[in-house]
């Protein structure tokens, strides 16, 4: 019910853009590292100097005009010199909606490709984040056609949806993200039930390890976590295989307990004014999270 009722609230454009002229309000300041790239700058060195590398978000959502689209390019070909020339342990995570899925297809490929060119110069690594489902298909597709010239891309594969599998072994060369899924999605091509996806994701998290690229699991259940770390004691996996991944302002003991064991770790950093729907979607997988908002109420 909550997770309807949070989900339902990340999509009202409406109080999207009124949170835009706010700043970071309602506690979202613990899980957004900056609204700008010279702050974010400064979150990543202090990651970066725990041992723990960087993946950076220039949060953004409902664009349907080709102008947003071109505005939020510019930022992340801004991040890019900014992670160049700060010489930080970073790469980009980017979400193809942002950069014009919505408006044509062409368009947004073409956006996605400057990105991708500009990384690629100076070795550093491109992410696509995953949507819902209707922009999956679309998604595959850019990163496919972009991987002809470009080898500094890869993805995310949802465990939650039942093509998860068969769009894993087909992308098992790319570098993968493996998370459970944030949206939510109809049964007719998802499953709705925890246990089930807990089963799916273990099982896609496995195989990747064994037969895939570089996998980066993305999670903050310790449940899984520790399987991860027995699976690949068994399996002889090396560390330089896969990494840990969790989001700016989430567990930070054990982020930094994780890097300190000897893991790779990266943090998913978002940054920006857009933050409203992002946040929206951390309260819906975890109502608990609204501990952050009261705690910032009281601590005013
Ligand atoms: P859950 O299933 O939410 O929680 C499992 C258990 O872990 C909980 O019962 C609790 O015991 C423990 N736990 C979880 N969170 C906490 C906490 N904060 N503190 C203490 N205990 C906790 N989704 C997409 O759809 N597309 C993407 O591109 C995408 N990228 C992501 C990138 C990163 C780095 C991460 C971490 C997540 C990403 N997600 C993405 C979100 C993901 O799909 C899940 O919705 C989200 O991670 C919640 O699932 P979970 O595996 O973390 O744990």
């Amino acid at each position: 019910m909550l997770k309807d009722f949070f989900i339902g609230l990340s999509q009202n454009q409406f109080l999207n853009s009124a949170a835009k002229k706010y700043g970071l309000k309602m506690g979202a300041q613990h899980v957004v590292a900056g609204t700008n790239i010279a702050e974010t700058i400064e979150s990543i060195k202090e990651l970066n100097r725990h041992g723990i590398s960087c993946t950076v978000d220039n949060l953004g959502e409902f664009v349907f005009e080709k102008e947003e689209a071109l505005a939020a390019k510019e930022q992340i070909l801004a991040v890019v010199e900014a992670i160049h020339e700060n010489e930080v342990d970073a790469h980009i995570s980017l979400k193809p909606s942002q950069l014009g899925l919505d408006i044509d297809y062409d368009f947004c490929k073409s956006n996605i490709q400057e990105i991708v060119a500009a990384a690629h110069k100076y070795g550093i690594f491109v992410n696509f984040d995953m949507e819902d489902y209707g922009r999956l298909q679309p998604s595959f597709d850019l990163l496919d056609e972009l991987s002809v010239d470009y080898d500094n891309i890869g993805t995310v594969i949802q465990a939650y949806f039942f093509r998860a599998e068969e769009d894993l072994h087909k992308h098992k060369n790319y570098r993968l993200r493996i998370v459970k899924g944030a949206y939510k999605e109809p049964a007719e091509y998802a499953y709705q039930d925890k246990a089930t996806i807990d089963e799916n994701y273990i099982k896609l998290i496995e195989w990747h390890l064994l037969n895939g690229k570089f996998t980066s699991i993305a999670t903050h259940d310790h449940n899984v976590i520790n399987h991860v770390k027995r699976f690949v004691k068994e399996h002889n996996i090396s560390n330089d295989k896969f990494e840990f991944q969790m989001l700016y302002g989430f567990r930070k003991d054990m982020q930094l307990e994780l890097a300190k064991e000897g893991y790779n770790f990266c943090t998913y950093v978002p940054f920006g004014q857009d933050w409203y729907g992002y946040f929206m979607r951390r309260l819906a997988e975890r109502p608990q999270n609204m501990n952050l908002i009261v705690k910032q109420v009281f601590n005013k």
